[in-house]
């Protein structure tokens, strides 16, 4: 069976963290300084925080806002639950956008839901789609005019690490567009893997000291006294994630190079019956997920035999812990049943034989 999912582990690492298991110290130490260094040469950005998950860097980001309790925060029902657990385990309002069929956010539904109460707008690249940037920045701007309030927009990158916007990582963005967050995954399966870990990159050199104090339960660790301002969390990383996330962070993007690599050559057996997600201009996708829409899923699953075909995420909006949300999302419901996707990671060698049985797919 062809997986759609691998963990991504170099040798390196292994030694890496054996050496980390018998040097007397695991914690928070200098190899989590030096993962952190790692990560802001090759995301281009300064503000760069570890967190323990990207769960983590996403709780994190919405508590460094102080916003107060029940606000809402417009958000994408298609999506990880981690997105959506943070939202609510910080006392905020989740109200969900309808997408649309690349499976962005419906900027018009955005648009129609946004009012005075409204201070978050979560962004899912999913798959590792980058949605428009530029169209974020503008509803910001139209936000902030209209309402004299910054409205905040996390961008939840779990899927997209090593994803592009006009040639740079979508966290090189957090100090270019004001109130911008973007949280990556470095969890078991995602193509920089730490077994697991996350970042958050800031907007400012303010949040990321608030950060980096609320990922440790709010207390300095260089200058340890009883001046603790605000109570945090236990979200740090530690110096063994640390250590496997920097001996993999090379060879990471070969890897998610192999995958756009994959995934641009699948895209030409593909048809109007299994319909790829349109790329976005000045985007490339990182192809953590290739993602199709077919008309039944279960006949195609069928006939991609030894070739996992799955949907990862299920809705959030039909979970039984938010179902007294509102939940009116045509666009959703047209297609939620229909997506499936197809492996394109590093450990698929014979991406033609796979193009293959989706081109001879005829139902
Ligand atoms: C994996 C994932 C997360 C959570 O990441 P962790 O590092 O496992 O906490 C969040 N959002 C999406 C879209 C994901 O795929």
């Amino acid at each position: 069976m062809i997986t759609l999912f691998k963990t991504s582990m170099t040798n390196q690492a292994v030694e890496s963290a054996k050496n980390v298991l018998v040097s007397g110290y695991v914690g928070q130490g200098g190899i989590v300084d030096e993962f952190e260094q790692s990560l802001k040469d090759v995301i281009l950005a300064n503000n760069v925080v570890t967190t323990n998950s990207c769960t983590s860097a996403l709780h994190l980001a919405l508590h460094l806002l102080g916003l107060p309790i029940g606000s809402k925060v417009l958000t994408s029902p298609l999506t990880c639950f981690a997105t959506n657990c943070a939202i609510i385990n910080n006392l905020l309002s989740p109200k969900w956008v309808d997408i649309n069929d690349n499976l962005s956010l419906d900027m018009n539904d955005v648009l129609s839901k946004l009012d005075k109460e409204t201070r978050v707008l979560m962004v899912v690249h999913w798959g590792g789609q980058p949605q428009n940037l530029e169209a974020i920045s503008e509803l910001q701007k139209y936000y902030e005019y209209k309402y004299k309030n910054p409205l905040y927009v996390i961008h939840d990158c779990a899927h997209a690490w090593g994803a592009t916007y006009k040639s740079h990582f979508l966290g090189h963005y957090a100090e270019i567009m004001p109130n911008n967050f973007f949280a990556y995954s470095f969890g078991p399966v995602k193509p920089l893997c730490c077994v697991d870990g996350g970042c958050l990159v800031c907007p400012t050199e303010q949040f990321t000291s608030r950060a980096k104090l609320i990922r440790w339960y709010g207390i300095n660790r260089n200058k340890r006294d009883d001046s603790v301002d605000e109570a945090g969390y236990k979200f740090h990383m530690n110096d063994l994630n640390a250590s496997i996330g920097l001996a993999n962070i090379k060879q990471s993007l070969n890897w998610v190079g192999k995958a756009q690599e994959n995934a641009s050559v699948l895209r030409a057996y593909c048809n109007p019956k299994v319909k790829p997600i349109n790329s976005v201009g000045d985007c490339v996708s990182s192809y953590y997920l290739y993602t199709v829409i077919v008309d039944d899923k279960e006949r195609f699953k069928e006939h991609m035999n030894g070739i996992e075909i799955a949907q990862p995420h299920k809705r959030n909006d039909k979970l039984k812990c938010v179902s007294y949300l509102e939940s009116n999302l045509p666009c959703l419901d047209s297609i939620a049943d229909k997506l499936v996707c197809i492996p394109v990671g590093w450990w698929v060698d014979d991406i033609h034989a796979i193009g293959r049985l989706v081109e001879s797919y005829n139902v």
